[in-house]
């Protein structure tokens, strides 16, 4: 029994957007990105954090406060996982651990995802990609399915938004798409940042070159994340930019849908 424990900022069920059928996603805290569009502004720090909520009735006010990010052992997320074993069945279900990134808590994946093997329960991994390679390599024979964010092809763009280098995520998607595991890649549409024509050319040149990527979901950006970054005291640079546009994703989508079969809109 594995002893092991890591810091967890979620567990949500019956996730439909995370992998096939029904799931479990698990979210680890911590992300070594600080991408400009996250959506989780609370994913993105190692520690554990701790917010004063105020909630309005009438002329009151009433002050919380809100923890966010929790050390769980593998078995009390495993337990958890479990209360929904029977419609994992069902719908051709299972777990997905996403973050933050799940890859920088490694030891702690390994063994929850080790396990769900031993209860044979479908897994999936939502990733950056960001990590070593022998953390990678450590992950992909434990992994039934990966979910694999790619922005930019240019580093230089990529160190600019996400403020890190894209070198190892490319040669880790290299690895898994090698492996002929099943991956699914994630593109955030971000308006003249990911959606240059330069950009989405190279990325879909990328896509082509492996036949195990079954799956391309394209995920236009939207603000609705921006009540979180106030909520918590973050600065959101794109908190003023508009919701991306549904003609041009659909553009975009029959543009990806030449290299690959399935393309979808938002996961
Ligand atoms: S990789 Fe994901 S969790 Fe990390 S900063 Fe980027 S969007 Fe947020």
């Amino acid at each position: 029994m594995s002893t092991s424990s890591g810091l967890v900022f979620d567990i949500r069920h019956f996730s439909v957007h995370d992998g096939p059928g029904l799931r479990v996603t698990v979210f680890l805290k911590g992300c070594p990105l600080s991408c400009a569009w996250c959506h989780n502004p609370e994913s993105q720090s190692f520690e554990t954090e701790t917010y004063m909520r105020i909630h309005r009735l009438d002329d009151k006010e009433f002050e919380f406060v809100e923890h966010i990010g929790n050390r769980m052992s593998v078995n009390e997320v495993i337990q958890e996982v479990e209360k929904d074993i029977s419609i994992f069945d069902e719908s051709k279900g299972g777990v997905t651990f996403s973050g933050g990134e799940p890859l920088s808590q490694p030891e702690f994946l390994r063994d929850l995802l080790k396990a769900c093997k031993a209860k044979e329960i479908h897994t999936a991994v939502d990733t950056s990609g960001f990590a070593s390679q022998l953390v990678m390599e450590s992950i992909i024979p434990l992994t039934d399915l990966f979910l694999f964010d790619i922005k930019h092809i240019s580093e230089d763009e990529h160190k600019k938004y996400t403020g890190v280098s894209n070198s190892s995520i490319f040669k880790n998607l290299d690895l898994i798409a090698k492996s002929n595991k099943k991956v699914i890649i994630r593109i955030p549409l971000i308006q003249n940042i990911t959606d240059t024509g330069e950009n989405l050319k190279l990325l879909r040149e990328v896509i082509r070159k492996y036949p195990s990527i079954e799956r391309v979901d394209i995920l236009p950006f939207h603000n609705i994340a921006k009540i979180k970054y106030e909520r918590f005291g973050k600065n959101y640079t794109l908190g003023n930019a508009e919701k991306y546009d549904d003609q041009k994703a659909e553009q975009i989508k029959n543009y990806f849908n030449e290299v690959v079969s399935i393309v979808s809109i938002g996961g």
